[in-house]
């Protein structure tokens, strides 16, 4: 089968690779319809993530269809469509048992095109099936719930969720990227007051204020975090959720905080960021951090059935699954071909 292959930092090919088969009795195999790239398949293509083995397939969310299935998978059959989740549950651990499944000690968490092949490729092995898949709808397309693969619980509850957003409630979005635009949406399931979107980009802050900013800040221009005590009596924000990954973002998101409010990190974050305790400790500031666990899947796609909540507003552009080398061009070139998410779709 083809499959887009990590070759090593700066590297990447469109390559013939060995058919998948089942490894474990909990495992199956699924023929790819749909998939997507993601920010961190770019930090691996930039060294950045030293764990994944060369030759790895990249890819961790997808549409698939089943073609096999190992002898103790009993939730899924040859045929179902189902969604892939960028974190796999081995449903036996501690952690997993508390629906934590990205901390997942048994071998889940994200492997797909991290520690194992991933799903930029025709064909995957899909491990821990029965704790991980989630069977579909015939009445929802591929692109509906594609998105709810990781973007969408992820901005959901490393965000919103941890967050606490609740009625009224003014929140400060830093980062208008794939994931910020998630977090404006999934938070007004929550009917916020008012969405403040930040970002260097104006046509970032385009974007978001199709997702659901009321308010847009460009902090190339604009003190960000005066002007948000401005628009809210010299408070600050109840809720800021930063959506970047870098020390300066998270430096602001607890900045434009309001006293007792709650500052959710979502970034991946690859250097350390200065906490201003001298600032925050008598200020009853609450900082949460983590990674998806993936457990809002279903209800998300609930949303989606119901029709309140729209995810294909993310498929900017899309390409056939042979070309996927050209989707990555327009993926990592987002600031010219204002890609937000490409729909890579398989024969
Ligand atoms: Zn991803
Ligand atoms: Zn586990």
């Amino acid at each position: 089968m083809k499959a887009l292959v990590y070759q090593g930092p700066g590297q990447r090919g469109w390559d013939t690779v060995p058919d998948p088969t089942i490894i474990d009795p909990t495992d199956i195999v699924v023929r790819i319809d749909t998939s997507t790239i993601c920010g961190s398949d770019l930090h691996i293509l930039k060294g950045d993530v030293p764990e994944t083995p060369l030759g790895t397939v990249l890819g961790h969310e997808a549409v698939g269809t089943v073609q096999e299935v190992g002898a103790s998978v009993s939730s899924v059959v040859a045929g179902d469509r189902v969604l892939l989740s960028c974190i796999s549950s081995c449903g036996r651990c501690r952690f997993c048992k508390e629906h934590r499944y990205g901390l997942c000690l048994g071998g889940g968490g994200w492997i797909f095109g991290h520690l194992i092949d991933g799903l930029q490729a025709e064909y995957a092995r899909v491990p821990f099936a029965d704790n991980s898949v989630y069977k579909l709808p015939d009445e929802l397309t591929d692109e509906q719930v594609l998105f709810l693969a990781d973007i969408l619980p992820t901005a959901y509850e490393v965000g919103v969720l941890n967050g606490m957003v609740s009625p009224g409630d003014t929140v400060a979005v830093v980062g208008a990227g794939p994931v910020g635009l998630a977090a404006m949406l999934t938070a007004q399931l929550y009917t916020p007051g008012r969405i403040i979107a930040i970002d260097l980009s104006d046509a970032r802050l385009e974007s978001a204020t199709k997702f659901g900013a009321d308010t847009t800040i460009n902090n190339g221009r604009e003190d960000a975090a005066a002007r948000i005590m401005e628009l809210t009596d010299g408070l600050g924000a109840d809720v800021a959720l930063e959506a970047v990954g870098v020390p300066a973002t998270f430096e602001l998101a607890t900045e434009l905080i309001r006293p007792g409010g709650r500052v959710a990190n979502i970034g991946v974050h690859g250097h350390s960021a200065t906490l201003h305790l001298e600032k925050l400790w008598g200020r009853d500031v609450t900082i949460t951090t983590g990674l998806v666990d993936s457990y809002t899947i279903p209800q998300l796609m609930r949303l989606v059935a119901s029709g309140r909540l729209d995810p294909t507003l993310f498929a900017t552009h899309h390409f056939s699954l042979d070309d996927t080398m050209a989707a990555y061009d327009t993926f990592a070139d987002a600031a010219n071909t204002h890609a937000l998410k490409v729909v890579l779709e398989g024969a």
